[in-house]
């Protein structure tokens, strides 16, 4: 028999198993379906070029959650990598979020952060309103109607596969806009970098104690026969667990597809957002360039990732967060607090997006709760 059964092998299942076999020196199982640790974290070596890619997605680790940064620093060591995104609209590279330069690029202008201040001001001025009814309305009144045609409005509408006009008004409130040149992705982050040997290195540290046992390729479902003595920690979607019995939560989902070239550099940096609808992905990622201290940097060799959104709700990655997912979620998380020595968390069982020290700082106060009640 075990004492802890943990489902999901990302942040939050790994390191709560490592608290666990570490501090309580408990005996935890963690299983997960894939064939691999790490969530949505896993990092993977191309074989014919040699280079790390994230294969769900570049991710950028940042924080300035001070708990979080000294647990993983116990893991891995960061490089010197500071996130910047770029654009490209009609053949021409724009940097994001909106600066300075943005708008200065597309107006071909010169402003000072004063005068682009009061330009900003001019070019809003008819989409002022008292409230605003969904996302289009409300980005126009901030950056008026050239901008949000030309980075936000159709990028919205490839990733969300919706018309803006039809998204809620506070999906907006998370697009910064600086009058400065600040081009800092994460500029008011105290801690950002990427893991000098990848993220899979930290979960192999994580979950590498021998009170730890790893079961790959397996699937957990409400029959399953290992049953812990104390508690089950569930990490996946919370509708699949129950077979669907109020409905199905919605997800928005993502499609890679890799591409070698024989070419030292591609497009010069990590991520390049197509907010265009004459392409139908929505990023080319590089992921050579999230390691610039490598040898493998300097060959001849790239290796480029097109990024499309899609349907697909067996792979979820973005949840839908309208009031009837909402509503549905809630009936799930109501409908669980009967089962006993059982709880969950993390992204998908949440139904929420959250960034990895938001992830890793929820499994951390979810443990110092398993250890007063142990
Ligand atoms: C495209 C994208 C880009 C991102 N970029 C960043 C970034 O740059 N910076 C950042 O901080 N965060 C980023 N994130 C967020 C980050 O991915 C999450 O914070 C993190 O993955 C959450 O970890 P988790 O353990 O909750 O979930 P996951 O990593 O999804 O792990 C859950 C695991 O549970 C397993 N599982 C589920 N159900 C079952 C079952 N029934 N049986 C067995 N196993 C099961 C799954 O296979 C999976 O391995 C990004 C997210 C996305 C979608």
């Amino acid at each position: 028999m075990t004492d802890f059964l943990i489902i999901g092998s990302g942040f939050y299942g790994s390191v709560l198993a490592e608290r666990i076999a570490n501090v309580l020196k408990k005996k935890v199982i963690v299983i997960d379906q894939r064939s691999h640790i790490g969530g949505n974290c896993f990092t993977d070596i191309d074989k014919k070029t040699g280079i790390e890619y994230h294969v769900y997605g570049t991710h950028i680790f940042h924080t300035s959650n001070v708990k979080v940064w000294d647990y993983i620093n116990q893991f891995t060591d960061f490089n010197n990598y500071r996130h910047q995104v770029l654009s490209r609209h009609k053949r021409k590279i724009y940097q994001m979020p909106i600066n300075l330069e943005t708008i200065n690029s597309l107006f071909k202008k010169n402003l000072n952060p004063k005068e682009a201040s009061i330009f900003l001001k001019k070019i809003t001025k008819t989409f002022q309103k008292k409230d605003y009814k969904n996302f289009e309305d409300k980005a126009k009144s901030q950056i008026g109607n050239k901008l949000y045609s030309a980075f936000i409005k159709n990028y919205t509408k490839k990733q969300w596969n919706k018309d803006p006009k039809y998204l809620p008004s506070s999906i907006f409130n998370r697009l910064p806009i600086r009058l400065n040149y600040n081009e800092d992705y994460y500029e008011q982050t105290q801690w950002q970098g990427i893991p000098k040997y990848g993220y899979t290195e930290i979960f192999k540290k994580l979950l590498n104690n021998k009170n730890i046992k790893l079961i790959l390729n397996k699937k957990y479902d409400l029959n399953f026969k290992i049953k812990p003595k104390y508690l089950t920690i569930y990490t996946g979607p919370l509708d699949r667990l129950l077979n669907y019995k109020f409905g199905k939560l919605d997800w928005r989902s993502l499609k890679f597809k890799k591409k070698r070239l024989d070419i030292n550099d591609f497009q010069g940096t990590s991520v390049i957002n197509y907010p265009d609808l004459s392409y139908k992905f929505t990023r080319i990622h590089e992921p050579k360039h999230l390691h610039p201290e490598r040898s493998v940097f300097k060959t001849n060799k790239t290796l480029i990732i097109e990024e499309y959104p899609s349907n697909n709700v067996n792979e979820p990655y973005y949840p839908i967060n309208d009031k009837k997912n909402r509503e549905l979620h809630r009936k799930y998380k109501n409908y669980l607090k009967s089962f006993t020595k059982f709880t969950f968390g993390g992204r998908l069982a949440d139904y929420a997006y959250y960034d990895m020290d938001m992830t890793i700082s929820a499994a951390l106060k979810k443990f110092e709760q398993i250890k007063k009640n142990i």
